[in-house]
């Protein structure tokens, strides 16, 4: 038997070096695109003024990139181009005061389960549920964090929350299958619909989310079961989550509460909550961020926060804002041993 040969390719004659270009507003935004050599990718201001002129940003990417399914990074693209665009639905009192409905009844649940001195909210996205969740939590606050895939959309939650006289939540960017904390980090750990666009992935989300609470997960997600068949065939062209209370078993969780939740932003998307015990009696001890490829402790250091102690990733922090996920740490082995210039 002959193993293939190691393909360095030879006979096709090396490519003259590309010009370096200075990066513009037209330059494309992610380098990822460069792999589709047929399409010319959508440039940043492009995709701003589609988003303006109401386009639909995934399907406009799709159609660039010929594909028929979203995948993470489109995903990711679209919502951060339309980040904002929850705390301006925000503007109406009809509006706010559906949110503060809606947080209320979860702070009742919240408040059911004992005592929460540190709380986490998975998919924060614009904190315009974790704004008004702080705003009708009765007594002291606890430690809170709140995590999303996009930048930009934690730009805005900081913001939302400093408006709303809570400025000491920490945020980052980070992905809810890595989240950059120890296990049982926080008392309370919650969703509002943020599992939602992930079928296929319920159990590998709801492990993790697990894995950072100490006492009880808090998932308000849409409810497939609860749904009408109009619903259901809405929720399936979207790839939403299903059966997440059976998720949660399958994986040998104690689920005590799966009901339908009294406030629904969307009659065909019905919101249902699903408490899941982990310990009743624990109490979270350090809430503090963590290397999400391998949970060591972080340094600061010169604009990044790095994994000394653990796997030599330093992730960037982008006007204050950690960016947590695995595939920004830059692996810098030799961080400390040059001097700074
Ligand atoms: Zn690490």
């Amino acid at each position: 038997m002959t193993s293939a040969p190691l393909s360095l390719d030879r006979a096709r004659p090396t490519p003259p070096p590309r010009p370096l270009q200075r990066p513009t507003a037209d330059t494309p935004i992610s380098p990822a695109f460069q792999t589709q050599p047929k399409s010319t990718p959508p440039t940043l201001r492009a995709l701003r003024k589609a988003f303006q002129n109401q386009q639909n940003i995934s399907e406009m990417l799709r159609h660039q990139q010929n594909r028929i399914e979203n995948d993470a990074e489109i995903i990711e693209i679209a919502y951060d181009v339309q980040a904002g665009s929850y705390v301006s639905l925000q503007a109406t009192p009809e509006r706010q005061r559906f949110q503060a409905a809606y947080a209320g009844a979860l702070v009742s649940v919240i408040d059911a389960l004992g005592p929460c001195r540190s709380l986490f909210e998975g998919g924060v996205g614009e904190a315009t549920t974790l704004a008004p969740v702080l705003k009708s939590w009765g007594g002291e606050l606890p430690t809170t964090a709140g995590i999303d895939l996009c930048w930009s959309r934690i730009r805005w939650a900081k913001r939302w929350l400093h408006q709303n006289g809570a400025a000491s939540v920490f945020l980052a960017s980070a992905a809810l299958d890595r989240l950059p904390f120890p296990d049982n980090a926080f008392d309370i750990v919650y969703t509002s619909h943020s599992l939602e666009p992930n079928r296929g992935r319920e159990q590998l989300l709801i492990r993790e989310l697990h894995r950072i609470a100490a006492r009880y997960v808090v998932l308000l997600e849409p409810s497939y079961e609860l749904a009408t068949a109009e619903g259901r065939q809405r929720m399936d062209r979207h790839g939403y989550v299903r059966d997440i209370p059976g998720h949660a078993k399958r994986l040998g969780l104690r689920v005590i509460e799966h009901s339908r939740f009294p406030f629904t932003h969307r009659e065909s998307n019905p919101t249902a909550i699903t408490v899941i015990e982990k310990d009743r009696r624990a109490m979270a001890t350090d809430s503090r961020p963590v290397c999400p490829a391998c949970h060591s402790q972080l340094q600061p250091t010169d604009g990044f926060l790095f994994c000394a102690e653990g796997c030599g990733r330093a992730y960037p922090v982008l006007h204050g804002i950690p960016c947590l996920r695995v595939e920004k740490g830059i692996i810098a082995s030799q961080l400390f041993d040059f001097p700074v210039a």
